[in-house]
Parts: structure tokens; C-alpha cells; sequence
């Protein structure tokens, strides 16, 4: 006799015949599709990436897809509640975040945490903090395009493991990526997008805050609208 852990592997094609001999006798010719887990897997990119972020993080973390690998200290992969609802999506690592493997925790991430605690939230509280690029550009210069092309199936693989009720894209790099659209932060801020069928919102980078304090009631009606947006889904 078998035990549970002895169970014989599942046979995939007989499985898939049998779902299709069925599906013929109810419809006939004609295929159903379920649109939901087609529109999800789109949005991951990849489906046979892990399905667990902890998983993901070990499978991607000596990625040498782009030149940038070569010369990181960490992979700064992401951190915080792997079931929030709210996910801020940064730039790139920095120095700090390069020596230490995790996101905002130089100036800009202190200033980034005050914002946080002010409307009740921190990085290991129903957030999750990440980037657009996974490891540190040189000198701190923008991503390159082709670096983007690489690193973005991972965030959207991140995505979609969280699967977060809001996004917020901390200043223009993290929104341009995320909406494809090539305008100022001032045209992307105020509006709540749709990134497949989750909202997004687009603020100022924190670091941006620390270089013009003149942005901060405006990042603060956004922090307050995101408070508001995300109130009883905790
Ligand atoms: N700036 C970013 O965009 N991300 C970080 O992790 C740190 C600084």
C-alpha cells in the first residue's frame, strides 16, 4: 500500500486529454478559456517563475541578465509583508541599499519610513517596498532602457505573487516603467491609474523631497489620498 508521500507524480498529458475529451462532449468544437488566469499570466510575464516571493527572491538573486550584475555588491530584491495591499516601487538601488540588499534605507528611505508612519503604515507593515531594477546602477545614473527591458519581468512576477490593492510608483523613472508613459511626474501625479486591473498612483521620489522641500504638502495629499484609498482593507 501507498502512503501520501509515495503518490504517483500526476500525468499531465492524460490529464489534459481527459480535459479536453470532456470539454468536447459539453461544447463541442468550440474552446473556453478562462480569461482571468489568462489576463494573470500575461501580467506575470513569465509563468514558471516560483510561485512563492521568498522562492522568487532565491531563483532570481544571481541574475547576470544585464551588465549591472557584474558589478553589485547585493541584489536588492525587495522587502516588507508579502501579502500587502499597498507596494511602493522605487527606482534602483543606491549605495547603501547595494551594501545592504535592501531597498530605501539611505536618507531618502528614512524620510520614505516617516511618510510611512504617518499614515500608520511600515515596511513591515502591510508594505512592500521594491524596485524597478533589482541591482545598483553605477554612480547612481537612471536606468537604461535595455535595463528596464530585463529587470521589469521581475517586478511584474512580484506583483503578481503580492498582489497588492494599491500601487504607488515613488517618482517619474518607477512611473514611466510601470505605465509606458514618457511625461512629467506633474502629468502622471493626481490620477489613479490602472496597472491590469490593480490602481496605481504616481508621487514623488522621496529623494526628490530631500532635494526640494517644496514637494512635501504635495507628497502628503498623496500619502493621505493612498491612507484613504487603502482604509478597511487591513
Ligand atoms: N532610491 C530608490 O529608488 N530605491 C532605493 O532603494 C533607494 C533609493
Amino acid at each position: 500500500m501507498k502512503n501520501n508521500s509515495e503518490k504517483s507524480p500526476p500525468n499531465i498529458k492524460e490529464d489534459i486529454g481527459k480535459y479536453l475529451t470532456q470539454t468536447k462532449e459539453l461544447f463541442g468544437d468550440e474552446l473556453y478559456i478562462n480569461k482571468q488566469q489568462v489576463i494573470e499570466q500575461s501580467n506575470s510575464n513569465i509563468v514558471d517563475f516560483s510561485n512563492s516571493l521568498e522562492n522568487f527572491n532565491y531563483e532570481i538573486r544571481d541574475c547576470q541578465k544585464c551588465l549591472l550584475g557584474e558589478n553589485r555588491n547585493k541584489f536588492v530584491f525587495g522587502v516588507g509583508d508579502p501579502n500587502a495591499n499597498l507596494l511602493l516601487v522605487g527606482e534602483a538601488p543606491g549605495a547603501e541599499e547595494d551594501k545592504l540588499g535592501e531597498p530605501f534605507v539611505g536618507r531618502a528611505g528614512k524620510l520614505l519610513d516617516k511618510i510611512l508612519a504617518a499614515i500608520g503604515r511600515s515596511r513591515s507593515k502591510d508594505v512592500f517596498i521594491c524596485n524597478v531594477l533589482k541591482c545598483r546602477p553605477p554612480g547612481n545614473r537612471d536606468p537604461l532602457p535595455s535595463e528596464v527591458e530585463q529587470c521589469e519581468p521581475y517586478l511584474k512576477h512580484q506583483i503578481y505573487l503580492i498582489k497588492p490593492k494599491l500601487i504607488v510608483a515613488l517618482g517619474r523613472v518607477a512611473g514611466k516603467t510601470l505605465l509606458k508613459m514618457d511625461t512629467p511626474l506633474k502629468a502622471m501625479r493626481g490620477i489613479l491609474h490602472d496597472y491590469f486591473g490593480t490602481p496605481l498612483i504616481v508621487t514623488y521620489h522621496p529623494a526628490a523631497l530631500l532635494r526640494n522641500s517644496s514637494f512635501k504638502p504635495n507628497t502628503w495629499e498623496d500619502f493621505k489620498w493612498i491612507r484613504d484609498i487603502l482604509k478597511g482593507d487591513n
